[in-house]
């Protein structure tokens, strides 16, 4: 029988976690959040998904712009066996006060809410069994979990010393146009390291990692240059060859016409991938460059979409619906049609 899932905040990465969860055979979406009646939430009733509204002042408005709501947060999660809580930075931490604990509801938060929300900090890679039987689980952020999908298995094979990472982040998300930089790069923040670094350490706590971070003026991808002091020495056609049999990696080639985030989104889009999302974490194969003890690399990472699939598994694991992390990790690609590691 599929768990029901109920999802509070149907925005940027709401709506994609919705689809993905829909995906699965194991999974039903029993509801999503809306706070106002907008083109996303008609898209929800569109997508066959029962839509809620988080309090029951907000009612009206749903009513008044004739969309049908089924009830309040509330009344979803009384039926829920758990929720992906995808409200915006900080509102997590009130919904778990004032719904999911009394509730006694199990739940998944984002990368916007600090890690002592959780009992766990999540990758499915890195440390999905932490997850396992849980009540309260955070997915770390995006770039998080871009560091986490190649450095995880990096450290396995070669030995990380220590690292050194340049985030060069995106501005705001495509569709925010309250936000910028719209004509600067901006130091964010201005102090070293940024959090990025010790995020990792909430899922992977016995790696030596600093991180800066700049905003520039794109909304596309951020992007990562990564440089790691190995202990097991290795040589570029190592690490390709690694990297090629990692789960939600995909090397890119300048020499193909991929030479930059642009690229990368406009392959997304022919690939015919819904919101032309990158879900895997894309790797530049001609950055590679390691020189025994010493390894340097370039990635993108798609902020919207990247933590979409660990999401998905973070349920299998809290529900304790699968033990074994690779059978989840390729339950939940097979289903969102991320099949291209599968080959090798
Ligand atoms: P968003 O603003 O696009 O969507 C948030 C949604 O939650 C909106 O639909 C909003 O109406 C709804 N909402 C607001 N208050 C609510 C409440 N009290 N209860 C229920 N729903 C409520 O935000 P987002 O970008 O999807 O971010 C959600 C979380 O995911 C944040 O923690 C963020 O840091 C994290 N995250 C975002 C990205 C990204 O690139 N956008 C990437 C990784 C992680």
């Amino acid at each position: 029988m599929a768990v029901k899932v109920a999802i509070n905040g149907y925005g940027t990465v709401g709506k994609r976690v919705a689809d993905a969860v829909a995906a699965q055979k194991d999974m039903e979406v029993i509801g999503v959040v809306k706070t106002k009646p907008t083109f996303e939430a008609q898209q929800a009733i569109d997508s066959k998904f029962p839509l809620y509204v988080n309090v029951r002042e907000n009612m009206s408005a749903f009513k008044d712009a004739g969309l049908k709501i089924e009830g309040t947060a509330r009344d979803m999660m009384e039926e829920a066996d758990i929720v992906v809580d995808a409200a915006p930075d900080g509102i997590g931490i009130e919904n778990k006060k004032k719904l999911y604990e009394p509730l006694r509801k199990k739940a998944i938060f984002q990368g916007g809410e600090k890690s002592f929300i959780a009992q766990a900090s999540f990758n499915a890679l890195a440390n999905y069994k932490c997850a396992f039987g849980k009540d309260f689980v955070r997915v770390v952020s995006c770039n998080t979990t871009g560091l986490c999908r190649t450095l995880f298995p990096i450290d396995q094979k070669f030995g990380i010393k220590s690292v050194s990472a340049v985030m060069i982040r995106r501005g705001p998300d495509p569709a925010d146009i309250k936000k910028g930089p719209v004509n600067a790069i901006v130091p964010d923040p201005v102090t070293v390291p940024s959090h990025h670094g010790p995020d990792v350490k909430t899922v992977m706590p016995d790696l030596k990692i600093t991180t800066v971070a700049l905003k520039v003026p794109t909304t596309l991808m951020h992007l990562h240059t990564v440089n790691a002091s190995i202990s097991n020495g290795t040589t570029p056609e190592d690490v390709i060859d690694l990297l090629n049999k990692t789960p939600r990696v995909l090397l890119v080639k300048a020499e193909d016409g991929i030479k930059s985030t642009a690229q990368i989104m406009e392959w997304a889009k022919d690939l015919g991938r819904r919101r032309s999302d990158m879900n895997e974490i894309a790797v530049w194969k001609e950055s590679i460059n390691a020189n025994n003890s010493n390894l340097f690399y370039m990635q993108a990472i798609h902020q919207e979409s990247d933590i979409v699939p660990e999401n998905v598994d973070a349920i299998r694991s809290i529900l304790e619906m699968e033990s074994d992390p690779m059978a989840s990790i390729r339950k939940t690609d097979m289903a969102m049609g991320l099949k291209s590691w599968w080959k090798n």
